[in-house]
């Protein structure tokens, strides 16, 4: 039988892997002289070695170009945006005439609620899942009110329903069928933060579309883990962020997605000057003409230094191929699985469901014995070179990024629970 915690095996699968080189891309952070095997991908990705020469490229052309930095040369800033265009459009399965890259991941969903969030007396409510990021709820909370309803009655939260607090199809299905004729919008993750639980996002576009409401999508923790179909399932829009599995860099540049058939929406939005039809925005005229498509939703000129180290990252993405990096995703994280059924299920629970479908590449594992261990253990993994990430009360989260992590990374974190569970008798 095969030994899945010898490093044989980790490593045969390694060197069969055909994104193996694309590892060497990126500075994995160092542990005691050795690197560290690092789980946070889906908190902050790792730094593409490509990033520091565009951001390098900025400054230079700052430092001897300065206003001519606008108009001249390759990587121009007055259309720096529009070079992410086409890499991100095919890192989430859209048009390029759909995406952009601006502000952060908050202020997109809040300009995205201005236009496409329009309660009326009859239809003012907004169906979210319980226990969203905080941010997510926040934002559309505060819209609620800001339209004179009533969060009490008008944001409504979809209750976990299965047993480590994850959500069934049936019963995203039931809310649906429910509060149908009074939603205005329904905005859904494709991955959920803390569970890691991935949801049938085209199966929930229906849904809303079918009862008659807008349809919207946090993909802060799906963009660069799953591979999103965004154009063809049809959702109004979505926004995202860039420095989870993207891996833009601290606070980077944020996406959002409006789907072509609103690229000539006239419905209201926040406007800015960067938002206005290109050819004429230099006439400076009173009057905001909308660019088509996401666009047309810019505010500001580009912050030209905080977008640069995505075009390092999405050069990554080109090359790597969603598809085949999901197919990895799925080997290194069905290999977690498996080594903590096959010794550690005494310590840790799964709480993301079992089914590759519903997860992308995180696991949460739940510390059975609880918080006080579940610290304990955390700790154990950071002092041995193992990084993963923390919830309360007694999650970690590990997150195998198929651009980075290899087999031999999750192995380590396995032997290390095994090693920790030993020395404290929790087996
Ligand atoms: C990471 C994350 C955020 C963070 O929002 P910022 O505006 O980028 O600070 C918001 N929502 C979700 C679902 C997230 O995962």
């Amino acid at each position: 039988m095969t030994d899945l915690f010898s490093d044989d095996y980790a490593s045969a699968q390694d060197l069969a892997d055909p994104l193996r080189e694309l590892r060497h891309e990126f500075h994995i952070p160092p542990h005691e002289g050795h690197e560290q095997a690092y789980f946070c991908g889906n908190s902050l990705g790792l730094q593409p070695r490509g990033a520091r020469e565009y951001v390098e490229e900025v400054l230079d052309k700052w430092k001897v170009e300065a206003v001519e930095g606008h108009f001249t040369g390759s990587g121009q800033w007055m259309p720096y945006h529009a070079l992410v265009r086409d890499g991100l459009a095919s890192t989430v399965g859209a048009k390029p005439i759909e995406v952009v890259a601006m502000n952060s991941l908050t202020a997109n969903l809040h300009l995205m609620l201005v236009s496409f969030y329009r309660p009326t007396p009859a239809r003012p409510a907004i169906l979210m899942e319980a226990g969203a990021f905080p941010s997510d709820r926040y934002a559309l909370e505060s819209q609620v009110r800001f339209h004179g309803f009533d969060p009490a009655t008008d944001l409504i939260e979809v209750q976990p329903d299965e047993p480590g607090g994850t959500l069934s199809m049936e019963a995203i299905e039931r809310a649906i069928a429910e509060h149908g004729p009074r939603l205005a919008l329904v905005l859904w993750p494709g991955v959920q933060y803390r569970t890691g639980q991935a949801f049938d996002s085209a199966e929930i576009t229906r849904l809303g579309h079918a009862a008659g409401a807008i349809v919207g999508f946090d993909h802060a923790h799906a963009a660069g883990n799953l591979p999103l179909r965004l154009h063809d399932e049809g959702a109004d829009f979505a926004v995202w962020c860039h420095y989870k599995y993207m891996n833009a860099g601290p606070g980077a540049v944020a996406g959002c997605f409006v789907h072509e058939r609103h690229a000539r929406t006239d419905r209201p939005r926040f406007a800015g000057w960067w938002g206005h039809e290109q050819d004429s925005r230099f006439r400076m005229g009173p009057t905001f003409v909308p660019t088509p498509g996401a666009e047309g939703w810019q505010l500001s000129n580009p912050p030209v230094l905080g977008l640069a180290p995505l075009r390092a990252s999405l050069e990554l993405f080109e090359c790597a191929g969603m598809d085949r990096l999901r197919r990895k995703s799925e080997r290194l994280t069905g290999y977690l699985e498996a080594l903590i059924g096959s010794r550690l299920a005494g310590v840790l629970e799964v709480v993301t469901p079992n089914d590759p479908a519903r997860r992308g590449a995180q696991l949460s594992l739940r510390v059975r014995a609880g918080r006080d261990a579940g610290r304990s253990l955390f700790e154990h993994l950071a002092g041995n070179g193992v990084l993963g990430d923390w919830r309360e009360p007694d999650v970690i989260r590990i997150s195998p990024a198929p651009l980075y992590n290899n087999h031999a990374d999750v192995l380590r974190f396995a032997r290390e629970v095994e090693a920790w569970a030993a020395a404290h008798g929790s087996r």
